[in-house]
């Protein structure tokens, strides 16, 4: 017959006492204890960071218009501020940004030395159907593509066709320069020993251009009816899609460039109760060149929660890692 607890003799009942105790404290140590960002989780509420701090991915766009020297100067800007921050930039050029880069070895040089430092070089492209400058390059006949953009034009407010006339007259961009296949050969020259997998295009563009060296696509645009928008949301899931019958895992982001918007990035942050989950945000060179107040309020926001910069990572570190 088994003993009861109190008929063990008293040594032994101490023993199990202090072993019960000391396996409480661990339990709550083990889930009470500040994590890096200073906040403890005893009570699990949502905003309060018990399991680990989310991933976080910083993807920058480099429009057609912006392909100059002048603004090659601002992109060393921002790579400086990330770095002092200790934030991992996802870099997706346009072709008209590519080439600049290629014909210079001084500018090459640079990128290489970002790359060292953890940066992605990845894509961006503006196909033919694209509201704002197309980049040139289509998987449309050269006859399809000057009527898809002459459909666009039309459509077009005055500020967009300004941009549109300007990038053509500056030779960066809306004139067909190749297919999808000779925009690929420029970025293997990019990116070096690297391989090139992020992609951005609009769904419109998507449709017709994907190809599968893209493997990954981080995107925020929705189709309402025919027409593109802006979804918001930082708290990102990857998905499987479909783009030109081409099967890709695709995030969506945060476009940050409004007080609202870098808000929403915060407070989806803050939201946040586990180290597997990703917050994404993206921005433009030129909305950087002409305003840094958004870019270095969230590289601020996030250091101030991983000053380590252990869960800043690129697009394809977070994907890679599913
Ligand atoms: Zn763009």
């Amino acid at each position: 017959m088994k003993a009861s607890f109190f008929e063990v003799p008293s040594a032994k009942r101490l023993w199990v006492f202090l072993t019960l105790g000391m396996a409480s404290l661990l339990f709550l140590f083990q889930n009470c204890a500040p994590n890096s960002s200073g906040c403890s989780d005893c009570g699990g509420d949502p905003g309060v960071h018990g399991g680990g701090n989310p991933s976080t991915f910083f993807a920058i766009h480099f429009e057609p218009r912006s392909g100059k020297a002048e603004y090659f100067e601002t992109l060393k800007e921002l790579i400086n501020d990330a770095n002092t921050y200790n934030i991992k930039l996802t870099l997706q050029f346009t072709p008209s940004w590519a080439k600049m880069i290629l014909a210079d070895s001084a500018k090459i040089a640079y990128l290489r030395k970002w790359q060292d430092q953890g940066h992605e070089v990845a894509a961006h492209h503006h196909g033919a159907y694209h509201g704002w400058e197309a980049d040139g390059y289509s998987s449309l006949s050269q006859d399809d593509y000057k009527a898809a953009r002459i459909e666009v034009h039309d459509q077009s407010s005055s500020q967009q066709q300004d941009i549109q006339e300007t990038v053509r007259n500056s030779g960066l961009g809306e004139s067909y320069m190749g297919d999808m296949n000779d925009f690929v050969e420029i970025f293997d020259q990019l990116i070096g020993d690297k391989t090139l997998k992020v992609m951005t295009m609009a769904p419109t563009d998507a449709a017709i251009d994907w190809l599968s060296d893209f493997i990954y696509s981080i995107d925020n645009l929705k189709m309402n009816g025919s027409k593109p928008e802006i979804v918001d949301g930082a708290l990102v899931t990857p998905v499987s899609v479909v783009h030109n019958k081409i099967a890709v895992t695709e995030m969506s982001m945060q476009y940050i460039n409004s007080d609202a918007q870098l808000s929403r990035a915060e407070s989806d942050y803050n939201g946040t109760t586990s180290s597997s989950q990703i917050i994404g945000v993206v921005t433009h060179l030129d909305d950087y060149y002409y305003n840094d107040t958004y870019v270095l309020g969230w590289m601020k926001f996030v250091n101030g929660k991983d000053p380590t910069g252990a869960s800043s990572k690129t697009v394809s570190e977070i994907l890679d890692e599913m």
